[in-house]
């Protein structure tokens, strides 16, 4: 029972760097977040020694009656949540749950269609060397090329051309809120089930700052970690009760065996503080902080400098940064922000003229900074050490200055030791 320091220094130093990184510096990649304390205290917790193959009241091992209580919780909490008749909280990852959805609603070989992944879709999307591209036949829809917005004429072509099985709406990469409704209705048309990823916006929608796609969507998956802010995980919800054995089959056995319990515990009290004012306000400065960031990156001295915004702004968590007339590519952006001490990942635009490794785009999320504490003051300094950064011959030092200010000012886990 020795603590890793002593068990493994190694470790234990990886632990530690990792912890001042985080407090050192400005997180901003979209899909990132901060969990609460007490999420770090189930994740460390004894219930990562129990294995509860099944589900709550039926497992297939002994002693699961107080891991139940919480997958019970972490079930009616994400119900309630959501306004849904039915969730599966056992996925390992937004992927796994991804996988479980289209073993539940499609058979291989069968169509699909979603949002192209160089236009901000997801690999679980249909991404060829992905198993969705590998057991289904994948088609896709991209975004227009004048307004770089998902257009439902062409989206309903799409459809009326393949005839898919499912139609995908979700993404990893796109700064507006798609159309459940328009989408219901085209997958309606073609007699295709709707599948919504909401990994991303999960938070916005628990929030009620995004349309919910619930009511819309047969099944609806999403991870836990990005805008909700909860353990790194995923999960299944749906308003449809006829599914429910087969999602449920398709995660257990279907996908995975034993349940991460420490994991699925953390989920539930992700779900609880989800539902709290202190969540909401999370989100509206989540929202707020992207808007600004917007703003200042379409200002006349960023474009000058060949900095834009695709969309021409945001109705999310996050800017997609237009790099495309600028001399600094995705890669050369991302380094002088790792530099100043800003974590971004530079992410391909649509059409993207540059190759995938290089690119012409930075995708740069708030979330994090949000749950860090940050409101429209600190977002507005970190635009203007954004833009500054991302012109000419910036000053990196003293751009390095200023975000530590930041960092100082608002101290992460203070107290924690790792
Ligand atoms: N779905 C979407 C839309 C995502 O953006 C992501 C993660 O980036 C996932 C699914 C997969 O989540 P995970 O990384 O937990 O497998």
């Amino acid at each position: 029972n020795a603590p890793l320091a002593e068990v493994d220094p190694e470790i234990a130093e990886v632990l530690e760097l990792e912890l001042g990184r985080q407090r050192g510096t400005l997180e901003m990649i979209a899909s990132e977040n901060f969990v609460p304390r007490s999420v770090l205290q189930s994740q460390g917790s004894v219930l990562t020694n129990k294995y509860a193959e099944g589900y709550p009241g039926r497992r297939y091992y002994g002693g699961c009656e107080f891991v139940d209580i919480a997958e019970q919780l972490a079930i009616d909490r994400a119900k309630s949540l959501f306004g849904a008749a039915y969730a599966n909280v056992q996925p390992h990852s937004g992927a796994t749950a991804n996988a479980a959805v289209l073993s539940a609603i499609a058979t291989p070989g069968d169509t699909i269609l979603g949002l192209e992944l160089s236009h901000g879709g997801h690999l679980t999307h249909g991404m060829k060397l992905n198993f969705s591209g590998k057991l289904y036949n994948a088609v896709a829809y991209g975004v227009d090329p004048e307004t770089f917005l998902v257009d439902m004429n062409v989206v309903r072509d799409k459809a009326l051309e393949h005839r898919p099985q499912v139609i995908i709406a979700g993404w990893s990469a796109y700064p507006r809120q798609l159309d459940f409704a328009a989408f219901r209705e085209i997958a309606d048309e073609v007699g295709a089930k709707l599948w919504v990823d909401m990994a991303h916006f999960a938070g916005l929608v628990a929030a009620g700052l995004h349309p919910s796609p619930v009511p819309y969507a047969d099944v609806v998956s999403s991870t836990v970690h990005k805008t909700i802010g909860g353990p790194r995980s995923g999960f299944i919800v749906s308003r449809d009760l006829e599914l429910a054995k087969k999602l449920n089959s398709n995660v257990f056995p279907g996908q995975q065996g034993g349940p991460l319990m420490h994991v699925i515990a953390a989920k539930a009290t992700a779900f609880k503080l989800a539902a709290t004012d202190e969540f909401k306000d999370r989100q509206v400065r989540t929202l707020s902080g992207a808007r600004i960031l917007a703003e200042r990156l379409t200002s006349a001295d960023t474009r000058e400098a060949g900095v834009d915004v695709l969309t021409g702004g945001t109705d999310v968590h996050l800017v997609l940064a237009d790099l495309r007339t600028s001399e600094l590519d995705g890669q050369q952006a991302e380094d002088i922000l790792h530099e100043v001490g800003i974590t971004v990942n530079r992410n391909s635009v649509p059409f993207d003229p540059r190759p995938p490794m290089v690119t012409s785009g930075l995708r740069i999320g708030t979330p994090a900074l949000a749950t860090r504490g940050f409101g429209d003051a600190e977002f507005t300094e970190v635009a203007d050490i954004i833009a500054t950064a991302l012109k000419p011959a910036p000053e990196v030092a003293e751009l390095r200055a200023r975000v530590l200010t930041l960092t100082d000012a608002f101290p992460l886990y203070p107290g924690l030791a790792q």
